[in-house]
């Protein structure tokens, strides 16, 4: 292979990486992990990745946007409440949702919470954010 070919097989190579992807559509994600995301900058960017770690904690796509709306009308209220799926301590499916802190909470008296509970506004003493805020 000349250098030519090869200049150009690196280049569609680095074309493809992550790097090049548009910084702010999407700035982390999470799986079932507990980690939390890195790096948030709060705008269009907390609205989609909200979206999207509400769907992969199994909202359907119009209860995640509602919600992603319901935290946008908190945040600018600057209401202090939260709800469990938003936060990193939550695990489980929709229909058994379990909390890693649920001695924390003061609530809850084993780590079973029922799923109807995980998307009202809350103050709780165990959250910490799944997204950073
Ligand atoms: S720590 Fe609190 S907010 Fe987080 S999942 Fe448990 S009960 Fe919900």
């Amino acid at each position: 292979m000349n250098w030519l070919a090869r200049l150009k097989e690196l280049e569609a190579a680095r074309s493809s990486t992550p790097q090049n992807l548009q910084k702010d559509a999407f700035v982390g994600f999470v799986g079932a992990g507990p980690e939390p995301f890195q790096e948030m900058k709060y705008g269009e960017s907390i609205f989609t990745t909200r979206i999207v770690l509400f769907m992969v904690r199994d909202l359907d796509k119009d209860e995640a946007e509602a919600m992603v709306d319901r935290l946008a009308v908190r945040d600018q209220e600057k209401d202090e409440r939260r709800v469990c799926v938003e936060c990193r301590h939550l695990f489980g499916t929709k229909n058994r949702r379990f909390c890693h802190q649920w001695e924390k909470t003061g609530k809850i008296g084993g780590p079973s919470i029922p799923s109807e509970l995980t998307t009202i506004l809350q103050r709780c003493a165990g959250f910490e954010p799944e997204v950073l805020e």
